[in-house]
């Protein structure tokens, strides 16, 4: 078995089969879900399961759960395990991809430094890879959505956190450890909210994730009201729920202007739960970009995720097959 950077080969078990045909466990850790999917080499996801993360719960026992999900996600998938070839792993950040460690996510209060890759490794006795959420999802769109075919793409997760990710020239950027591409925290005002992630003030997330958005509806006086109450609230023309979501609309048109400012993307996908608001959200916001941005970026396609719910395992799945195409996941021959 070959061993390199970013993967860690379970002990005694399989190597990765020659190629990349073979299907992969793709497992996703969230702060309020967790989810598992057998993806194959095509992006079809035989199949898909998701549970409450319980994060407060600590790693090992979230671990524990997230594992025996992806247990339960091979025998659904009527795939054997023996065909399975390796684990994606995809989780918020800070994280260290190339070892494999979650750091300390926000998301994940009180897990420090957990070895995620080696866990999995040990559990299904294959190699693993770990890759920021964001980044895998980015992955995904590109390999097997809206992004296929396109060289230089961003794609923006907006759920409970904002995060994100971007193909440049053809290739998934991941900065030096894994953590690049962490759009949520661009500054849209520089003296706004506080950011939970990070500690600073005004970013992206601090207005536009579905916590922020409740919180804000929270404080203009639609007490207990979700994001997705306030996008139905805000559609049906509600005064405060309708001011509510159009600075949510507005941020997000702030942020994801200066990002396309920044890279002249063909195409920005926009993913996450909020997203399911659908045109509400992303026709103003494609508005917003068109409108502000300079020269040639501002015509930049603006979409919703293709692969909507399964971006996360699919992701995780496409950082895989990523990494054997880049020699770093090496097939076992
Ligand atoms: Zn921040």
């Amino acid at each position: 078995m070959n061993v390199s950077s970013g993967v860690l080969a379970g002990e005694g078990g399989g190597g990765v089969p020659a190629g990349d045909s073979f299907p992969v466990l793709g497992l996703d850790i969230g702060g309020t879900k967790i989810a598992a999917g057998v993806v194959d080499p095509t992006g079809s996801v035989h199949s898909f399961v998701s549970a409450p993360s319980r994060a407060e719960e600590g790693p090992a026992a979230t671990l524990a759960r997230l594992f025996e999900l992806g247990r339960q996600a091979v025998s659904e998938s009527g795939i054997d395990l023996a065909e399975i070839g390796a684990v994606g792993v995809g989780c918020g950040g800070p994280l260290d991809a190339v070892r494999g460690v979650l750091i300390a996510p926000p998301h994940l209060p009180g897990w420090h430094d957990v070895p995620v890759s080696q866990l999995a490794a040990e559990a299904f006795r294959l190699p693993v890879t770990l890759e920021n959420d964001g980044t895998a999802a980015a992955a995904g769109e590109h390999r097997f959505g809206a992004g296929v075919g396109t060289r230089t793409m961003i794609y923006l997760t907006i759920s409970t956190g904002v995060g994100g990710g971007a193909v440049i020239d053809g290739r998934l950027y991941r900065g030096a450890m894994g953590n690049g591409g962490e759009f949520g925290h661009v500054t849209v005002d520089c003296k706004g909210r506080l950011c939970r992630g990070c500690g600073r003030r005004g970013c992206l997330e601090a207005y536009v994730s579905g916590t922020s958005i409740a919180e804000r509806a929270h404080e203009a006086g639609l007490l207990g009201a979700t994001a997705e109450d306030v996008a139905r609230a805000a559609l049906a023309g509600e005064p405060v729920a309708t001011s509510v979501w159009n600075d949510t609309v507005e941020a997000l048109g702030c942020g994801l202007t200066s990002i396309v400012n920044l890279f002249e993307p063909e195409l920005v996908v926009l993913g996450g739960g909020v997203v399911r608001s659908g045109e509400q959200l992303v026709g103003p916001v494609r508005d917003a970009v068109h409108a502000g941005a300079l020269g040639p970026a501002a015509s930049a396609r603006v979409v919703a995720s293709f692969l909507g719910d399964h971006v996360g395992v699919a992701g995780a799945a496409a950082i895989v097959y990523d990494r054997i195409e880049l020699g770093d996941v090496r097939a076992h021959g």
